[in-house]
């Protein structure tokens, strides 16, 4: 199997209809493999895994490396690590890429210090320069600085990439890649670690990064009681609420909203911006967003200039009243 150039992704399954990381890492490999020249491989570890197989060819993996059996069926960090460093070593691939989940977090810290290659964290890009590396795009010092990195002589290049970043090809029922089926290696480590039981709670919303409609609050609603009005319009609207640092730092809300460098990238169809000043933290993460909606008290504001549509008033009473508007076109 010819692997230089070649890109590897992680597949990470294991929360999938919440999270489409790996396939968002799959359409941007995609894209920087047409300028490297290598091919797109997807590595995926557990069991019955053919329905996910079947996924990542539809996503724009050229090849998938599988390793199915019964011993892979849970998750343990000792197996799936010592795997991935063995087939990086045989293969030798030019990057590895990981969703920046808590899995991906996991895994592949431990995966570089047995490679001993270096590992950017939380891309939210990634480029290829003018010598076929790969610029790892990631905030750091706390988000005060957008750093590029490159790896210039170890290999492979990993990194890991946050949810939310790259938008994922559209699903290909025709496409066509090679499947790999490999065994599990006959020096297996003992594993130290024994799950004694796991239970799954999947997600009760689809997160910020997946939804259609984003509504984010901002310092500017006042209160945590009246920023809580922002969770009655999503719930009508079938969306999902956003904040930005103050208002989690303020604990109206968990970290999971927080929209930024410092939180999630969001791309939604339409982005509600309610009291936000837009400062580059924030916005930064939102310039996918199709069309905005910005309701602030000042005109000057930074988001009130971004937007499509910019209200000046009150952020209360707007939200109070597209409610009361919604409710009374649902009654008619
Ligand atoms: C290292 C670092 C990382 C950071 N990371 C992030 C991040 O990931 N995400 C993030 O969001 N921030 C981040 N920040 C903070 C960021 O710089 C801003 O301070 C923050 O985004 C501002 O939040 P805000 O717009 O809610 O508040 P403010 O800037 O205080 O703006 C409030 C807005 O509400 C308007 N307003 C006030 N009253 C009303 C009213 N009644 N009706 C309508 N409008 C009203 C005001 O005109 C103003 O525009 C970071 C900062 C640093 C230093």
């Amino acid at each position: 199997m010819k692997t230089a150039n070649d890109i590897w992704v992680l597949g990470d399954y294991r929360n999938y209809f919440q999270s489409r990381v790996t396939l968002q890492i799959l359409a941007r490999a995609k894209h920087l493999a047409a300028r490297t020249g290598g091919q797109v491989c997807a590595v995926v570890f557990g069991h019955q895994m053919d329905e996910y197989v079947g996924e990542y060819l539809a996503h724009g993996a050229d090849r998938v490396l599988l390793m199915d059996d019964p011993a892979l069926k849970r998750y343990s960090i000792e197996t799936y690590s010592f795997l991935l460093t063995r087939l990086v070593e045989t293969h030798r691939p030019e990057t590895l890429l990981v969703g920046a989940t808590r899995f991906g977090q996991e895994i592949a810290p431990r995966v570089a210090k047995q490679l001993k290659t270096g590992l950017t964290a939380d891309c939210i890009d990634l480029e290829i320069d003018e010598s076929g590396r790969l610029v790892q795009i990631a905030p750091s010092f706390g988000g005060n600085l957008v750093a590029r990195i490159i790896t210039p002589t170890k290999r492979p290049q990993m990194a890991t990439v946050r949810p939310g970043t790259f938008q994922e090809l559209v699903h290909d029922n025709r496409a066509k890649g090679e499947v790999i089926r490999l065994p599990l290696p006959k020096d297996m480590p003992k594993e130290r670690i024994r799950c004694i039981s796991s239970e799954y709670r999947p997600s009760k919303t689809k997160g910020i990064e997946q939804a259609d409609i984003v509504i984010t609050g901002g310092r500017g609603m006042g209160s945590k009681g009246k920023f809580k009005k922002l969770f009655e319009l999503a719930a009508i609207m079938n969306g999902e609420v956003g904040a930005t640092r103050p208002v989690v730092f303020s604990n109206w809300i968990g970290h999971e909203a927080l929209v930024g460098q410092a939180g999630k990238s969001i791309r939604p169809k339409i982005l509600f911006s309610f009291g936000i000043s837009g400062a580059i933290q924030h916005t930064a993460a939102l310039m996918d967003a199709d069309f905005i909606v910005a309701i602030n008290k000042n005109p000057n504001a930074t988001m009130m200039k971004m937007a499509d549509v910019a209200i000046v008033a009150d952020a209360n009473q707007v939200c109070s009243g597209i409610i009361r508007a919604i409710k009374e076109k649902i009654r008619d």
